[in-house]
Parts: structure tokens; sequence; C-alpha cells
């Protein structure tokens, strides 16, 4: 039965608030909780998010600032599991966590020294933790913590995105410099916007590395490696076979369409004797080949794959781009 607060005393008012901020933190450390086994299988892929973050804002309704905050926390408890009991119990805020977790990643701090830090924030408000971590910032002579520099802001529904990034001087010359041989060329002596600037040096860097991408006619050398996959078995995927692949997709992930950090994947896995033919092989976004290893591997197999998918080289699950 819902208590009317009008009906309530005054002890009794300040009592139960306190109690519901008391859940409130619980609360918190539950969420962050849940965001890192959610991140650990990837699930958001399987809503056709590209990202956590993406999921957070979209799905759960945060907005940037407090998504940022809580995935911020949540890799911070993956590093020093202590924070979510710091959390939970209130003697440390989000806001504290996340500046924290920039400070020890920008002075590259070793485990020992980040939880003396720790302990040192444990219980401070929100302006003695700024104070306090600026001091320690400037004593290491680490300069202010780097703002985003890249912001992308998209309406629902709009094809159009507002983005709002920090060039160099040495960039915005080269932009002026494309405009000025643009109106030059141009007989009417039409202007070009930045959009479209941005658009024409797009597509100029995709066609480069699209033709980088096609097979060249070194037909003797791709047969010979891959006879040499045929009679030794490799999970070497050909880069005529790449090419293919990628046209198919249109360079985006198969499953999530994000352009971001895209890998050749198995639909049946190597491990699971799938070949290297075109038809097993897809374009998938990191995150994507991950929820996929996820659901034939489980995730604690998982854990060890995306350690070696992020180092170039390695006899890893997926392939990279080229
Ligand atoms: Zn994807």
């Amino acid at each position: 039965m819902k208590i009317l607060l009008k009906n309530i005393s005054d002890t009794e008012l300040l009592s139960k608030t306190k109690g519901l901020v008391l859940k409130e933190r619980e609360l918190i450390g539950e969420i962050i909780a849940h965001l890192a086994e959610i991140e650990t299988r990837k699930l958001y892929c399987d809503l056709k998010y590209r990202s956590l973050y993406d999921y957070c804002t979209a799905e759960l309704g945060y907005t940037n600032d407090q998504a940022y905050r809580r995935i911020s926390a949540m890799r911070l408890t993956k590093q020093l599991p202590q924070v979510k009991e710091k959390l939970e119990d209130g003697t440390i805020s989000l806001s504290s966590a996340n500046m924290f977790s920039v400070l020890i990643k920008d002075a590259k701090m070793e485990k020992p020294e980040q939880v003396k830090v720790l302990n040192l924030i444990e219980g401070k408000s929100k302006s003695e933790t700024a104070t306090l971590i600026e001091n320690i910032r400037s004593e290491k002579q680490l300069p202010p913590p780097a703002k985003k520099k890249v912001i992308v802001k998209q309406t629902e529904g709009s094809k159009e995105v507002r983005l709002s990034v920090s060039i160099s001087k040495e960039t915005l010359d080269k932009i002026e410099q494309v405009k000025s041989l643009y109106a030059n060329k141009n007989r009417k002596g039409e202007s070009l916007d930045l959009d479209k600037v941005l658009d024409m040096m797009a597509q100029a860097a995709l066609e480069k590395y699209e033709k980088e991408l096609a097979p060249k006619k070194e037909v003797r050398r791709i047969n010979k490696r891959e006879n040499l996959g045929a009679k030794k078995k490799s999970r070497y995927i050909s880069k005529e076979t790449k090419y293919k692949v990628y046209k198919k997709a249109g360079g985006k992930c198969q499953f999530c369409g994000s352009t971001k950090n895209l890998q050749y994947d198995h639909s049946i896995p190597y491990a699971k004797g799938g070949s290297n033919e075109h038809a097993n092989i897809r374009l998938l976004c990191s995150n994507c080949n991950l929820r996929q290893g996820v659901l034939v591997f489980g995730t604690s197999v998982m854990k060890r794959e995306t350690v070696e998918v992020s180092r170039p080289g390695t006899n890893s699950c997926s392939s990279k781009l080229n």
C-alpha cells in the first residue's frame, strides 16, 4: 500500500529518505555489475547496438554523461573490484570514480599506487576529490584531462548527424586549400561547404583503401600460399575471398552495420571445421565477432580470445581487414 508522504511524521520522513538513498547506492553497484556482464557477453550486439554506450543511451535511456560515467565506473571495477563496494556504501561517488579512472589511465599507475589513491579519495566529497586529483596530476606533471575530441550527435529519425571536432590549424589550412582549388577549377566559382569537403575527402580515402583491399594480379604467389594452406590446415583467408566478402557486406558489419574495427570471421568456426571459402566468411565488427564467439564457445573461452584478437599477428579467432 502506498504511503501518503504528507501523512508521515518528520522523523519517519527523514529516516525513509536515508533508507532510499542507501538502496539507491546499492542499486548503482548492481547496475554496474549487470553492465559488466552484458559487456562480457557482448549482449547488446543481439539488440543491434554497436556498443555498450549505444545500448545504455538508446535502450536504457541514460544521457550521454550518465552512460559514460556508469561504463567508466564499470571498467574501473573490473580493474579494482573493491570500487564496487565503495560505490555501494557511498564512500565514493560515480563522478569521483570517473575522475580517479582518468587519473590512473593518464598516469599509467600500477595497482599498489591505484589502491593508495583510492584510499585517499574514500569518503571525500566531489570537490575535495577533484582538488586531491588535481594535486596528484600536477605533482606528476600530467596535462589537464583530455576533453573528448569528437562529439557526434544524431537526432532520432534524422539522416544527418551533428559533428563537433577539434582539428589542428594545419588541417584547417588544408581544407581551405581544397575549397580554393575547387573554386578555381569550377568556372562558375561555386564554393564548397565544409560538409561537402569532408564527403569528398572521405570518398577519396575510401576509394584509396578499397583499391588496396582488391587482390592484385599476383595469382601465383597467392596460389602458392593457398596450396600451402591446403596441405597444412590453416585459417588463412585469401585476399580475393576477403575482398569478395567486404564488397558483399558493403564495408559494414553484417550484423549491426558498424564500420568500426571490422574483422573477417568464419560463420562455422574454424575450430569446428569451418572452411576458408567465401561462403563461410563474414564481415563483423569486433564486438559482434566476440558475441558470436560467446554464443559458440562461452564467455570463459572468449575472455582469452579477446586478448588474442587485440594483439595483431597472433593466431586469433578472427582475421583483420587486410
Ligand atoms: Zn557489429
